[in-house]
């Protein structure tokens, strides 16, 4: 398995648990998604009323599925979580929704992922708090409509543009989560570190930030691995030198980039001289599904200036040649 996988794999139920921020305050940058929701938050408070819909997106492991919680935790209400491809049927989605309180966070992962008349029952709900359920057979069906609790729809998607218009439209708040800066990761690790009881200097601290993706989970999951080297093959502590050891043995390299990401990028330089090469093509070259590749990998080999989108496909930077050596 992946080690750098942003997903979330079995080993991370447990530690998120643990580590994941329950506050606004705990929760280390998204600067300015956390300051309009401090806002959004205290208005609805004071006014009694629930919050606005809040859809959160971007590539996974960036805090989604925390921001929710804290929400929940901030407005003081419940949350159901639940997620696109979990619910088949819009009799489900009626009865989920129909089971929360007043002021009750509904958070939906791969929100994306809702099938149409699923997400049909999404627009009244979203738009009036109610429901429309059909109800006998053939001649004499009919529908009533259910009044909802006044709820707040928070959706989690790794892209904006996979949602459809009609459901994009009814989020009164929308907010793109960023890759975190080294700095940011070291905080986190610093705090998670001081929460697991390992001892980390400031050395260690951003080397394992440097090569974390930018990502949180992964800055955790790193921590986690890197601890049980200190432990066993140093005496105990965190340094740059047990961090750089573990990393290099779990082939995490210097920009945080693992396997998949240098097949991606070696195959664009290698097999297409550099791109440009359609995104169907690169998914065929290296066996990958083209969904995964564009909202997993892709992002931070953008973001970092490895890969460069063009109309006519993805291009492979100088700055990627660059870093393996390779002459352009
Ligand atoms: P997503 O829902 O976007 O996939 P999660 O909310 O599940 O991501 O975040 C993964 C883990 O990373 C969390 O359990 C938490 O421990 C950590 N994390 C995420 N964002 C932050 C943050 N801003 N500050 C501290 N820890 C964070």
């Amino acid at each position: 398995k992946r080690v750098i996988s942003t997903q979330m794999q079995d080993e991370d139920i447990k530690i998120e648990k643990t580590l994941r921020p329950m506050t606004l305050d705990e929760y280390i940058g998204q600067e300015k998604a956390k300051a309009n929701l401090k806002v959004y938050i205290e208005a609805a408070k004071q006014r009694g009323e629930s919050l606005d819909h809040v859809l959160f997106y971007g590539p996974p492991g960036l805090g989604k599925t925390t921001l929710a919680g804290i929400i929940a935790n901030e407005m003081g209400v419940h949350m159901k979580v639940t997620s696109g491809p979990a619910i088949g049927k819009p009799g489900e989605m009626a009865a989920i929704l129909s089971n929360l309180a007043e002021g009750d966070i509904l958070f939906v992962d791969e929100i994306h992922r809702l099938n149409r008349q699923v997400e049909e029952v999404l627009y009244p709900a979203m738009e009036d708090y109610v429901i429309d359920i059909m109800v006998g057979k053939g001649a004499t069906a009919r529908s009533i409509r259910l009044d909802l609790p006044h709820f707040t729809l928070v959706g989690a998607t790794t892209r904006a543009g996979l949602l459809s218009a009609p459901l994009r439209d009814r989020f009164g708040v929308v907010h793109h989560l960023e890759f975190y800066n080294v700095e940011e990761l070291k905080t986190i690790i610093v705090h998670s570190a001081k929460k697991l009881e390992v001892k980390i200097d400031e050395e260690g601290a951003i080397e394992l930030a440097r090569r974390s993706r930018g990502t949180p989970r992964l800055a955790n999951r790193l921590l986690k691995r890197v601890r049980d080297f200190a432990q066993v093959q140093y005496n105990g502590e965190i340094t740059k030198e047990v961090a750089s050891f573990a990393l290099d043995l779990l082939e995490v390299d210097k920009m945080g980039l693992d396997q998949n990401d240098r097949n991606i990028l070696l195959t664009i330089i290698e097999k297409f001289q550099g791109g440009p090469v359609g995104l169907d093509t690169l998914a065929a070259a290296i066996g990958e599904d083209a969904g995964t590749i564009e909202d997993v990998y892709e992002p931070y080999l953008v973001k970092n200036g490895f890969i460069n989108r063009t109309p006519k496909g993805r291009v492979a930077t100088e700055f990627a040649y660059h870093h393996f050596g390779i002459e352009g």
